[in-house]
C-alpha cells in the first residue's frame, strides 16, 4: 500500500478523499490555490503545498506545478477526484511518467473513453446498447448528414465527441434547421474542447437517466455496484441523485450491471467507472462513460456499504478488488442532494462568507462538505458547497429524513439551493418515482410563468 497520497483537487471532494486516506493509514497532502488557503481540509492535511493563484488554469489545473509538489511531498500517488484534471489523459500521462501512480485508469482508456465517439464504438463491441445515431462522427458532406437524420427521425440531437459538461449539445427539430445546428455545434465544439467533430443521436423524448457504477482491478476482476437515477437535472447538471433507481426491475439491474462489469474486463478497465444510460420504455442506452469516481458516488455507497473512494486507492496500489459480486447487496435506499452556493430561482451563484451555520444530523444522515462557519465561499470556482446524503430502509423512509435533515440544516449569509430540494422532496411526481430528464426543467418553466 502507499505511505503517501498527493489529492490533486479541492472542496468536499479533497476532504472525502483525505478521509479514506486516513482510514487507509496512509499520509495525505493536500494542494491548494491561494484562494483556498484556510480551508479545513488544507489546515488537516499532513502536508500542504500552494500550486498557484485562485483561478483554476493557475493552479488546479496546473499540471507542472502539482507534479512539483508530488516531487517535493514525496507522495507516490496522486488522486484527481472529479472534474479539473480528473479525465486528462495527458495529465494521467505525465503523471506516470514523472514516476507517480495516477489513482484511475490507464492514460489510453480514459482517452478512449473521454471521446465520445470511440467510446460509444467501444461499448457497442462490447455488446452494451447504445442510444441509436451515426456511426461515428458525422461526415462533412451534407447530403449524407440530412440522410443519416432521415434514417434516425426527427427530433435528432447533434453532440461533440469531446463534449462535458453538458455542454456542446444542440437539439434538431426539423430538416430545415439541421445543417446550420451541425455548423454550429461544430464551432462551439472547436472553440470549448480544441476538437470540432460531432455525431448525431436520437433525441429521447422523455427518458430518465440511470447510471451503472463500476470496480475494476489490475488483475481483470469487475463488479458493478448496481445504478443511481439521476434524472433531476438542471442544463444537463445534476441537482439530486439516488440508489437505487425507482422502479427498475432487479433481472434487469443484474443484467446490464453485468453488461457494463464484462466491457470493463474486455477493455482493461482499472478503477471506478460509471456507465451513463438514458432509460425509456424499458430499454437502456448507453451515452458516455466517467473515468472517475463521482460526486453522487455516496449513494451508492450507502446502499452498498462499500467505500468506492478506498477502493480506488487500493486499486491503483495493485490490489485485488475485495469484493466479489455475490457480496455487492443493496440494502434500503439512498438520496442525494447537492448544496449550491446560488439563488434558488434565478441560480445566480451566491459566493460569500457563510456567517452561520448548522450541519444536520440523526439517523442516517451523512454530510459531506468542507465548510464550516465563517467560511469564505470563494467565486472562482463550482458552486457546490457539500452534499447532504440520507439512507433508510425504503425510499419514503430516505424522502422523510432528507427531508427533516434540511430543515435542520442552517447556512447564513450566503444563498443556497436548499428552498428548491424541499420543494421536491414535496413534489408529487418525484415523490411517485421515475420522473424524466427534463422533469425539473418543465417545472421550473412553470414555476416563472
Ligand atoms: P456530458 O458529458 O456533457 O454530461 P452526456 O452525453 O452525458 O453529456 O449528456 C448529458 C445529458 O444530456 C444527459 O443526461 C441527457 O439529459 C441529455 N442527453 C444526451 N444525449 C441525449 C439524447 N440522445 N436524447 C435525449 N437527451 C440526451
Amino acid at each position: 500500500m502507499f505511505e503517501k497520497i498527493l489529492i490533486a483537487n479541492r472542496g468536499e471532494i479533497a476532504l472525502r478523499i483525505q478521509r479514506a486516506c486516513r482510514e487507509l493509514g496512509i499520509k495525505n497532502v493536500a494542494v491548494y490555490s491561494e484562494a483556498d488557503r484556510d480551508a479545513k481540509y488544507v489546515k488537516l492535511a499532513d502536508e500542504s503545498v500552494c500550486i498557484g493563484p485562485p483561478p483554476s488554469a493557475k493552479s488546479y489545473l496546473h499540471i507542472p506545478a502539482i507534479i512539483a509538489a508530488a516531487e517535493v511531498t514525496d507522495a507516490e500517488a496522486i488522486h484527481p477526484g472529479y472534474g479539473f484534471l480528473s479525465e486528462n489523459a495527458d495529465f494521467a500521462e505525465r503523471v506516470e511518467q514523472s514516476g507517480f501512480v495516477f489513482i484511475g485508469p490507464r492514460p489510453e482508456t480514459i482517452r478512449l473513453m473521454g471521446d465520445k465517439v470511440s467510446a460509444k464504438a467501444a461499448m457497442q463491441a462490447a455488446g452494451v446498447p447504445v442510444v441509436p445515431g451515426s456511426e461515428g462522427a458525422l461526415p462533412e458532406d451534407a447530403d449524407e448528414c440530412l440522410r443519416i437524420a432521415r434514417d434516425i427521425g426527427y427530433p435528432v440531437i447533434i453532440k461533440a465527441a469531446g463534449g462535458g459538461g453538458g455542454r456542446g449539445m444542440r437539439v434538431v427539430h426539423t430538416e430545415a434547421a439541421l445543417l446550420q445546428a451541425i455548423q454550429l455545434t461544430q464551432a462551439e465544439a472547436q472553440a470549448a474542447f480544441g476538437n470540432a467533430a460531432v455525431y448525431m443521436e436520437k433525441f429521447l423524448a422523455n427518458p430518465r437517466h440511470i447510471e451503472f457504477q463500476v470496480l475494476a482491478d489490475a488483475h481483470g476482476n469487475a463488479v458493478h455496484l448496481g445504478e443511481r437515477d439521476c434524472s433531476l437535472q438542471r442544463r444537463h447538471q445534476k441537482v439530486l441523485e439516488e440508489a437505487p433507481a425507482p422502479g427498475l426491475d432487479a433481472k434487469l439491474r443484474n443484467r446490464l450491471g453485468e453488461r457494463c462489469a464484462e466491457a470493463c474486463r474486455r477493455i482493461g478497465y482499472r478503477g471506478a467507472g460509471t456507465f451513463e444510460f438514458l432509460y425509456e420504455d424499458g430499454q437502456f442506452y448507453f451515452i458516455e462513460m466517467n473515468t472517475r469516481v463521482q460526486v453522487e458516488h455516496p449513494v451508492t455507497e450507502m446502499v452498498t456499504g462499500v467505500d468506492i473512494v478506498q477502493e480506488t486507492i487500493r486499486i491503483a496500489a495493485g490490489e485485488p478488488l475485495s469484493i466479489r459480486q455475490k457480496d455487492v447487496q443493496l440494502r434500503g435506499h439512498a438520496i442525494e442532494c447537492r448544496i449550491n452556493a446560488e439563488d434558488p430561482r434565478s441560480f445566480m451563484p451566491s459566493p460569500g462568507r457563510i456567517s452561520l451555520y448548522h450541519a444536520p444530523g440523526g439517523p442516517g444522515i451523512r454530510v459531506d462538505s468542507h465548510v464550516y462557519q465563517n467560511y469564505y465561499v470563494p467565486p472562482y470556482y463550482d458552486s457546490m458547497i457539500g452534499k447532504v446524503i440520507a439512507h433508510g430502509a425504503t425510499r419514503a423512509q430516505a424522502i422523510a429524513r432528507m427531508k427533516i435533515a434540511l430543515t435542520e440544516m442552517i447556512v447564513e449569509g450566503i444563498k443556497t439551493n436548499i428552498p428548491l430540494h424541499l420543494e421536491l422532496l414535496n413534489d408529487a411526481a418525484f415523490v411517485d418515482g421515475g420522473v424524466s430528464i427534463h422533469y425539473l426543467e418543465k417545472r421550473l418553466d412553470k414555476g416563472k410563468s
